[in-house]
C-alpha cells in the first residue's frame, strides 16, 4: 500500500507572521493524521522559520525549487544541499510555473532532480501538458517524456526515492480541475511507463495530482486507484481548507 501524500505549494506567498499563523493552524490539525504525508512548500527565506515552528512534529517542510549547481559563482541560486542544510526534506523540481515563466527544459530539471537525491532530499517531480498538448491529442506523449527524461538521467530504480506531481497546467490556479477520470487515466499512465522499466518501482512509486484541488473536489479525486494525494496552491494557504483537503486523502 502506498502512503498518500499532501503537499501545500505556497509559490510566492507569505509572510514571517502569516506563515506562522498557517503553520500553527497546520500543526493544528495534524496530529493523529499517521496514516499520510503532509508538507508544506514555503519560499526559500520562510524555510528556516518553518522548520523551527514544525520541529518535533509530524510536518515535513521542503522547498518549491533547488539549483542544479553545486556551488559557485551562481548568483541567487539555493543549492540542494543547503536546503538539506536548514532542515528541508523534500524539494518541488519542475514546477509548470518555472517551465513556462523560467525556461525550465526537461534536461535542467533532470539534473535537479540528481542533485536533490544527492543531498538526501525527496524530489517532487512536477510534470504536464498544457491545453493545447491535450487538446491536439499529445498529452500522454508531453508527460511521459517529461518522466522519461529524469528515468534517464538518475535511474528508473531511484523512483522508489521520487514523488511525481501530474499537475495539468490548465488546471493550475485556473478553478479547472481535471475531472477523477481524466487524471486517474494519466496517472495510469504515468504508472505504466514506469512498470515497462520497473515494476515494483512502479509499483510503490506515489503519483501526486495538483491543478484546483479544493475541500470539495479532493475527496473523489484522492478516491481514484492510482491518485496517492495532491499538490495544493491556493488552498494550502488557509489551513482549515489545507487540513479538509488532508483528511480526503
Ligand atoms: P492550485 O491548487 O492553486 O491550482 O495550484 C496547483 C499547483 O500548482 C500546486 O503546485
Amino acid at each position: 500500500m502506498r502512503k498518500p501524500i499532501v503537499l501545500g505549494n505556497w509559490k510566492l506567498n507569505g509572510s514571517t507572521a502569516s506563515s506562522e499563523a498557517l503553520v500553527a493552524g497546520i500543526l493544528a490539525g495534524v496530529t493523529g493524521l499517521d496514516a499520510i504525508d503532509v508538507g508544506v512548500c514555503p519560499p526559500f527565506v520562510l524555510i528556516p522559520q518553518t522548520v523551527r515552528q514544525a520541529a518535533h512534529t509530524d510536518l515535513k517542510v521542503g522547498a518549491q525549487d533547488c539549483s542544479e549547481y553545486v556551488e559557485g559563482a551562481y548568483t541567487a541560486e539555493v543549492s540542494a544541499d543547503m536546503l538539506r542544510d536548514v532542515g528541508c526534506h523534500h524539494v518541488l523540481i519542475g514546477h509548470s510555473e518555472r517551465r513556462a515563466l523560467f525556461g525550465e527544459q526537461n534536461d535542467v530539471i533532470a539534473r535537479k532532480v540528481g542533485r536533490a537525491l544527492a543531498a538526501g532530499l525527496m524530489p517532487v517531480l512536477c510534470v504536464g501538458e498544457t491545453l493545447e498538448e491535450r487538446q491536439s491529442g499529445h498529452m500522454d506523449e508531453v508527460v511521459c517524456s517529461q518522466v522519461q527524461a529524469v528515468i534517464n538521467e538518475v535511474g528508473v530504480a531511484a523512483f522508489d526515492r521520487i514523488v511525481i506531481a501530474y499537475e495539468p497546467v490548465w488546471a493550475i490556479g485556473t478553478g479547472l480541475t481535471a475531472s477523477p477520470e481524466q487524471a486517474q487515466a494519466m496517472h495510469a499512465t504515468i504508472r505504466g511507463l514506469i512498470a515497462g522499466q520497473n515494476a515494483s518501482v512502479a509499483r510503490a512509486v506515489r503519483i501526486q495530482y495538483g491543478g484546483s484541488v479544493k475541500p470539495d473536489n479532493a475527496a473523489e479525486l484522492f478516491s481514484q486507484p492510482d491518485i496517492d494525494g495532491g499538490l495544493i496552491g491556493g488552498a494550502s494557504l488557509k489551513a482549515e481548507d489545507f487540513m479538509i483537503i488532508c483528511r480526503a486523502a
